[in-house]
């Protein structure tokens, strides 16, 4: 007998339709001799609809509350998927995080998992039910509710297969498995049978949404089995694993945009060792993350430097900087929003020159500008201004030899995307 987690995200449970097939998906796998565990996301844009609901009364509301509103939407899922399983003759109990044993620590909106103790879900196996745990949620040390980021149920599978030592752990989204790029965008992007952790770590963290970046950090940590696969198909899907077999020849082996990114320059900085330092240290102490540092310049002593962070955090962080103007003075600061990331990924990177010769190329073939560029051993990224994306996106893919013909997606286009 095995034990297989299943996760099945906001989409995938988004109508009365696609719950009842889901359920039957979950039952099936139950009755082919296998202990079944299910964590499930909110249905469809409820996360993003409650968000909304509480901007109306308050566009700045305290974490803590907000961790509160959007636990309701993951527990609506657990109560009506096994109400569900239930009424097609299964046997299903729900829990929420704290039941299921999730602790974090007490960042709210992106608290991290710190032990789990999944002594109910053992129990509620052992009694033959199906286990279906709410994705995304937690409870730290102090009794508070916590959330792990959007996109945090992968999250939830994947630590507990950990915890669990299931045999594999299984992502059931609206696209077939893990893509060259993103379908909805290029729709000729390459379904890929299989995928490193590393590549998929990074594809993750530069903005591919089909994993939420943890989730893999967790799967490669603990060696977690993990398919990404579709919940309308029964078509084969992705698995990401420790070595994944590289087609010949293929240097990139996906593409990668993050559509909310904030460019900040500061001008006029003395250059003396320490600033730098000091500057991110502040940053940092606000839990904001910067992104790509960049230094243009220095000139009679001043040096400018620009760095991007989430657009979500500009105008906290210009805030900081002001704020700390006293310990490191500027003349000023500028920022633009809207800009994207657009990012290759491939671990044939390392030993293949002039991939990065070849990115610029294509980006400037179709008279883009890059802002900013930073790169690592398996990853280059470049920041542009919004409006061209979808054009550079298939440039690249075209560029680096990703386009096929072939291509199976199945699954409503969603508005909020
Ligand atoms: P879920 O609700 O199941 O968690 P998500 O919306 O979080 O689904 O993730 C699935 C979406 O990720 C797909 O619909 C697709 O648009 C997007 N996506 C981005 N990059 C990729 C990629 N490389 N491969 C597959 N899907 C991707
Ligand atoms: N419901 C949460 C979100 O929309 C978590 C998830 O779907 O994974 O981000
Ligand atoms: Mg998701």
């Amino acid at each position: 007998m095995s034990l297989i987690v299943m996760k099945f995200g906001g989409s995938s449970v988004g109508t009365p339709e696609r719950m009842q097939r889901v359920a039957k998906r979950i039952i099936e796998k139950q009755q082919e001799g296998n202990d079944v565990v299910v964590v499930v996301s909110a249905m469809g844009d409820t996360t993003d609809d409650l968000i909304d609901q509480s901007k109306v009364l308050n566009p700045n509301p305290p974490a803590r509350e907000m961790d509160m509103l959007l636990t309701v939407g993951e527990q609506i899922s657990i109560a009506l998927l096994s109400m569900t399983v239930h009424g097609l003759g299964g046997k299903a109990v729900s829990f929420t995080g704290w039941q299921a044993g999730m602790r974090t620590d007490s960042v709210h909106g992106k608290a991290k998992i710190t032990d789990i103790e999944p002594n109910r879900v053992f129990k509620a196996l052992e009694e033959g039910n199906v286990a279906i745990v709410a994705g995304f949620q937690g409870t730290s040390t102090d009794g508070e509710i916590t959330t792990l980021g959007r996109g945090g149920s992968d999250t939830t599978a994947v630590a507990l297969a950990a915890a669990l030592k299931a045999d594999v752990c299984e992502i059931y989204t609206d696209v077939d498995g893990v893509y060259s790029t993103d379908p909805r965008v290029v729709k000729n992007a390459r379904k890929l049978d299989e995928i490193s952790y590393d590549e998929m770590l990074e594809l993750a963290h530069l903005g591919a949404a089909v994993l939420h970046p943890r989730a893999v950090e967790y799967a490669k940590h603990y060696n977690v089995r993990l398919v990404v696969r579709s919940s309308f198909t029964y078509n084969d899907g992705t698995s990401v694993k420790e070595e994944a077999i590289m087609e010949q020849g293929v240097v990139v082996r996906g593409i990668a945009f993050d559509k909310n990114v904030a460019r900040i320059s500061i001008m006029g900085v003395e250059d003396v060792p320490g600033v730098l330092a000091n500057v991110f240290g502040a940053l940092a102490a606000e839990g904001i993350d910067v992104d790509i540092i960049v230094q243009s310049g220095v000139a009679d002593g001043k040096a400018d430097f620009s760095f991007t962070v989430s657009g979500d955090d500009r105008e906290k962080a210009i805030g900081v900087i002001e704020s700390n103007r006293g310990v490191v003075p500027f003349r000023e600061t500028t920022s633009e929003s809207g800009l994207v990331k657009v990012s290759i990924v491939g671990a044939g990177m390392v030993s293949n020159p002039g991939v990065a010769a070849t990115m610029f190329k294509a980006i400037s073939s179709i008279g883009v500008s890059i802002k900013m560029v930073s790169t690592s051993e398996i990853k280059v990224s470049c920041v542009i201004s919004a409006e061209p994306l979808a054009d550079v996106v298939r440039a690249l893919h075209t560029a680096y030899d990703l386009d096929t013909a072939e291509q199976v997606y199945v699954g409503g286009p969603s508005e909020r995307r």
